[in-house]
């Protein structure tokens, strides 16, 4: 039956059937525990009663409208998100599907915002090395990450990877002559959960200031809570010690909690960048998503959650830090990567083939972060005592 796919994904052997909190089952009925949340996206854990009570009733009162209009639930849903994310600065949204469009969109109103006041030639875009910012052909030239970068140019020009943590360099990096913004994960996610210093993040906020380039966040994958604050970055301050303010911020993945959906937020300097025509998605804002994402929104950002994902994370963390199979972990709240010794896809593969009912065993699902790192991203709804199970599932795992 796989091969009517395109052969794009190194697929584990197992086929989904149905979903219930922390845990999915296959086909069989084996279980597996989801210590990876489909990459981010399922934070409220699978079948969560609030998220399929607000879709079913969205679906039966309609679907879909064009952007000719909006909707009662899509506006509700944007003042919700732009609320959420005022403390760093944003004032509206763009609503697209899917992070790389969220990107997408980014990277248009940067280069606009740039050519109305400097004129031509100010449009790079700088990233770090390591990053992920998706996979169309712009989002893979902001994407700094060599893999990424054969058999598909030429590629969207004028972006520059820089490695992360080099102030010297990111000084040089930013011309105010020739760069329009800089785009960073506060915590890259794909390339192994790599955090950036508090001395990087402030270098970068009082260059950017300084010489009006555009700080752009891509939250896509630590934004929405996962790190115990709304946005990631929030945890970073200025030299003052006060919060500091993006110029764009970018969400997907988890935004409606499992269906599909992508955020451009703007600040003061960028919200009316985009005139009529300037930009636009057939999809964006659609209301199924919308009713998704005001369920997340709502559930998500209360201090008690956050705190919860904070706790949790340090629980997982301490645990993996005491396992003498792991080098190194690195993280915030659930957003977790442990450098092992051996390669990681063997150990991701067995945590699939444990799930064993003759045996009463479970699986767990595992994320990669590179060849030798492991990637934790569980649901927030994760409770306790499944994140004991898991650990010990792990523990047994990385010992065979
Ligand atoms: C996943 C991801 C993207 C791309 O999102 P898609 O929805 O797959 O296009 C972009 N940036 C980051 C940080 C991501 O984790």
């Amino acid at each position: 039956m796989n091969n009517v796919f395109m052969n794009t994904y190194n697929r584990l052997p197992v086929t989904f059937a149905k979903g219930e909190g922390s845990w999915l089952f296959d086909i069989n009925g084996k279980k597996y525990l989801d210590f990876g949340s489909g990459i981010a996206v399922n934070l409220l854990g699978h079948n969560h009663p609030a998220l399929v009570k607000a879709i079913t009733e969205q679906a039966a009162k309609y679907l879909h409208v064009c952007n000719y209009y909006t909707s009662d639930v899509s506006s509700a849903f944007a003042e919700k998100l732009v609320e959420a994310a005022s403390g760093a600065g944003m004032k509206n949204v763009f609503f697209a599907n899917s992070g790389a469009e969220a990107n997408e969109g980014a990277c248009k109103i940067a280069r606009k915002y740039s050519l109305l006041k400097y004129g031509q030639g100010r449009h790079t875009i700088v990233t770090l090395k390591g990053s992920f910012h998706g996979r169309t052909i712009t989002t893979l030239s902001a994407t700094g990450q060599e893999k990424f970068h054969k058999d598909f140019g030429p590629f969207t020009e004028g972006f520059i990877h820089i490695p992360g943590g080099d102030i010297d360099l990111l000084e040089k990096t930013l011309d105010e002559k020739k760069v329009a913004a800089f785009l960073i994960e506060a915590i890259q996610g794909e390339s192994g959960i790599v955090l950036q210093s508090q001395e990087f993040i402030n270098a970068a906020a009082k260059l950017c200031a300084q010489r009006d380039i555009l700080l752009m966040f891509d939250e896509i994958q630590c934004g929405l809570g996962r790190t115990g604050t709304f946005l990631a970055f929030e945890q970073y301050k200025d030299t003052n010690g006060n919060p500091l303010k993006a110029d764009i911020i970018t969400l997907a993945k988890g935004l409606a909690g499992g269906v599909p959906a992508g955020a451009v937020l703007a600040g003061e300097k960028t919200k009316e960048v985009f005139k009529i025509g300037d930009h636009g998605s057939t999809f964006g804002g659609n209301p199924i998503a919308a009713a998704a994402g005001l369920v997340v929104l709502k559930t998500v950002n209360t201090p008690e959650f956050l705190a919860e994902n904070v706790r949790k994370g340090e629980k997982i963390m301490s645990a993996l830090r005491k396992n003498k199979k792991i080098k190194e972990v690195r993280g915030k709240g659930l957003m977790i990567g442990a450098d092992i010794e051996n390669e990681s896809w063997p150990v991701i593969e067995a945590g699939i083939k444990r799930a064993d009912l003759t045996k009463n065993q479970n699986g767990l699902l595992i994320l990669s972060g590179g060849a030798n790192t492991l990637r934790f991203l569980p649901p927030y709804t994760i409770l306790d005592n499944e994140i004991e199970q898991g650990l010990e599932i792990l523990d047994e795992l990385l010992s065979c």
